[in-house]
């Protein structure tokens, strides 16, 4: 890339952030609601294929029920299954949040670490997972990575990649720190109401004089390529796992 290009590029990615600020706002908190470390944590691994609206739903009791992380260690897997089922994938949620709780305890002294080895170390906590306990509870810049953020990154030719760590290293290359955080939660508000996986609303896009897919764009991202099940791929261990509607235990 000329230096030419490569500023124009810039340019175009600065009009992109600005506008997406301007829609979206500044703060970068997460949707998800929490008060201690490890309840981020746990909010998190629930959120794998659920709305944020319902994981708040479900920890706002759950908190109340395990207020600590002891107690989340010593749960029943069937009680806890029974206690998050609404969010889905129900079984291996419990499984993993009681080892991941046991593990907390057992390496860190019930401290969620803040190193990105540590975190996706534990039981149920992949590179999304951690990058969003490290951005939110240390505010380390991370960017975090999900079907939202890798398809509208593709569409908006800002990463060419499927694999979301690579997406993640395009975007961190090329969006100014300060935006690292915030990127995720402004291309998931986007992704959800506007640039959606099958049908994005080019006309009614605020990006649609900047994006190189307007008008293009289908299925996963790409332009003019074959159209994948959007959350076919998450990378990592498994931060999200197959969708399956919910059975009561
Ligand atoms: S113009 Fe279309 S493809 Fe591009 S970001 Fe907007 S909705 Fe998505």
């Amino acid at each position: 890339m000329t230096k030419q290009n490569d500023r124009a590029e810039q340019e175009r990615i600065a009009r992109i952030l600005n506008r997406l600020d301007d829609a979206y706002g500044t703060d970068s908190r997460t949707y998800l609601e929490y008060e201690t470390a490890w309840q981020l944590l746990v909010a998190t691994i629930l959120s794998a294929q659920c709305t944020d609206a319902r994981v708040n739903l479900v920890t706002k009791d759950l908190f109340r029920k395990y207020d600590s992380l002891e107690k989340l260690a010593a749960a029943s897997q069937e009680e806890l299954e029974q206690d998050i089922y609404t969010t889905g994938f129900y079984h291996n949620k419990a499984k993993n949040i009681i080892a991941c709780a046991q593990a907390l305890l057992e390496r860190h002294g019930g401290e969620v670490p803040s190193d990105i080895e540590s975190l996706t170390a534990l039981p149920g906590v992949g590179r999304k997972t951690a990058n969003v306990v490290r951005g939110n509870v240390y505010g380390v810049p991370s960017i975090v990575v999900d079907t939202h953020v890798g398809r509208i990154a593709r569409r908006l030719g800002l990463s060419a990649n499927d694999d979301p760590v690579k997406v993640e290293f395009d975007l961190m290359e090329k969006i100014p720190e300060d935006h690292w955080i915030l990127i995720n939660l402004h291309l998931i508000a986007l992704g959800r109401s506007i640039c959606k996986s099958q049908r994005p609303d080019c006309e009614a896009c605020f990006l649609k004089e900047e994006c190189p897919s307007r008008g293009k764009a289908s299925g996963s991202g790409k332009t003019g390529g074959k159209a994948k099940a959007e959350g076919a791929k998450t990378g990592g261990k498994a931060d999200a796992q197959k969708p399956a509607a919910p059975k009561k235990p």
